[in-house]
């Protein structure tokens, strides 16, 4: 499995995959075959085009090499199939490197500075640009400026001999140099060009493939609510009537009952309860947009923690799990749906009970922050372990450490409070460690004082601070 994703992964992190790297290769092979090509015909005629003896027996050289390098690649990409990215970017790298050191080498052996043709670099550049990544493109780039700068230092201090390109003359008088000039040049531009339309086209092709994908997934995403949200109806009622039927069952015959038959009454009533409990969290779940839409009105945050935290005391009493709350002086009143609100603030304060370790505590804190407001619940309970933080907010996920503590649970409040908080504008973030308790904070975009900004916020369920936030 692990083998899987590091292979998904290197080969996602490419822009290319081995294959299409391949036909790149192919491309580049036959640059190469038009390349030496080019340098063995100006070689030869170079004293009759441009009245100039080149040092002909190392070009030959220089072109020797490179067609006998270019047959070996050619016959490689031939024989062995295109596996694995990081050995054909291996290649290309190794392919790079000798295409610098054979250029910088013909450059010497034909003018150096004065040879035009140095733009050559910049194509390199920008094929490496778009093979590798980062660092990779800057060390071809430093090669090239080292294996240039060695030549012309050299050339310059007498280290290396200098054949110039031209005897005689004012080179920028000269035809033949001005045309080689222009060629190198417009060469560099049309390449360039033609690799920055060829990016915005694989751009384009993937950003229609994304658009088409996420189109499914919402399709998708809609299909899965809908089937939610249907079976959530259709189970509604008969698992509340079978929980009532289960219930009077059990007051009204207990007397009557042997004892096997009021335990396994008294089992089914706990699962009708979970039960129940789902079908109101899916409930939830899959009405959040009617819910913000039903119950606006100015809700007092400070009521309504305390009264959350009354609602959880008996539960928490139990276990001998006391509240510390930590509220503004004054009212905290918002415009703002109150079922949403509630349901976060429910939602993290029982798993904060439920969570939490015998004789633990909870803390509820609120506060104004950075022209919003804060809400932290935070507890002294199992915590959650680092590779299952992001997973807790999934729908139906539960650790394997909350599952060892209670079978009582649907994985499904905190996709609540993620989908509730984000449409009222804010944002939930997590601390926790494993055995040493969680806190849980939300961050609400609701305006810290008076209610002027009222009606304004983020649409399309502004939350908004009717009276003083206080703190
Ligand atoms: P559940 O009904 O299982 O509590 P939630 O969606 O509310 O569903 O939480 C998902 C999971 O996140 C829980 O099953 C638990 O594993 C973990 N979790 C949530 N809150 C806490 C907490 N305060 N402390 C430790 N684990 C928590």
């Amino acid at each position: 499995m692990a083998d899987e994703h590091d292979r998904i992964d290197e080969q996602s992190s490419h822009f290319v995959s081995a294959a299409s790297l391949r036909v790149r290769l192919d491309w580049f092979n036959k640059l190469r075959w038009g390349a030496a090509g080019c340098i063995l015909l100006a070689t030869l005629l170079a004293d009759r085009v441009i009245d100039n003896e080149l040092v002909q027996a190392p070009l030959l050289g220089v072109v020797g090499v490179l067609l006998v390098l270019n047959l070996a690649y050619v016959v490689r990409n031939r024989r062995v199939p295109p596996r694995n990215i990081r050995v054909e970017l291996r290649h290309v790298k190794m392919q790079m490197v000798g295409d610098l050191v054979a250029l910088t080498v013909f450059l010497n052996l034909s003018g150096g500075i004065e040879n035009p043709l140095l733009y050559m670099y910049i194509l390199h550049v920008i094929i490496a640009s778009l093979l590798f990544k980062g660092r990779e493109i800057f060390q071809i780039a430093w090669l090239a400026i080292v294996l240039f700068t060695a030549d012309v230092a050299g050339e310059y201090f007498g280290f290396l001999p200098h054949h110039h390109l031209h005897s005689v003359g004012d080179l920028t008088h000269e035809v033949p140099f001005i045309l080689m000039t222009l060629a190198s040049f417009y060469l560099v531009l049309l390449f360039s060009a033609y690799i920055g339309a060829s990016i915005m086209k694989h751009n384009r092709a993937i950003k229609d493939e994304l658009v088409v994908r996420q189109q499914a997934l919402i399709a998708a995403d809609r299909a899965k609510m809908d089937f939610f949200r249907f079976v959530t109806h259709e189970i509604k009622s008969p698992v509340s009537t079978a929980q009532s039927a289960v219930e009077t069952a059990l007051e009204l015959g207990a007397a009557r009952m042997a004892p096997a038959v009021e335990d396994m009454l008294s089992r089914a009533v706990g699962r009708l309860e979970l039960a129940g409990e789902m079908v109101r969290n899916l409930a939830d779940f899959t009405r959040g947009g009617d819910l913000g839409a039903e119950n606006m009105g100015e809700v007092d945050l400070n009521r309504l923690i305390a009264r959350t935290a009354e609602d959880l005391h008996e539960l928490a009493s139990r276990r001998r799990i006391t509240f510390e709350l930590d509220l503004p002086g004054s009212p905290v009143t918002v415009v703002s749906s109150r079922s949403m609100l509630e349901k976060i603030i429910q939602n993290l304060a029982s798993n904060a009970v439920r969570y939490n370790r015998d004789g633990g505590q909870v803390r509820i804190a609120l506060k104004s922050a950075d022209g919003g407001l804060k809400l932290e619940v935070a507890d002294q309970g199992i915590g959650i372990d680092p590779a299952d933080q992001d997973r807790i907010f999934e729908e139906f996920y539960r650790t394997p450490a909350a599952q060892e503590m209670t079978n009582m649970g649907t994985g499904l409040g905190l996709p609540i409070v993620r989908k509730f908080v984000k449409q009222l504008g804010g944002q939930v973030s997590l601390h926790s460690a494993p055995g040493r308790g969680s806190t849980f904070t939300v961050t609400l975009p609701f305006p810290s004082s008076g209610g002027e900004r009222a009606g304004e916020g983020p649409p399309p369920r502004s939350p908004s601070v009717s009276a003083e936030a206080g703190s």
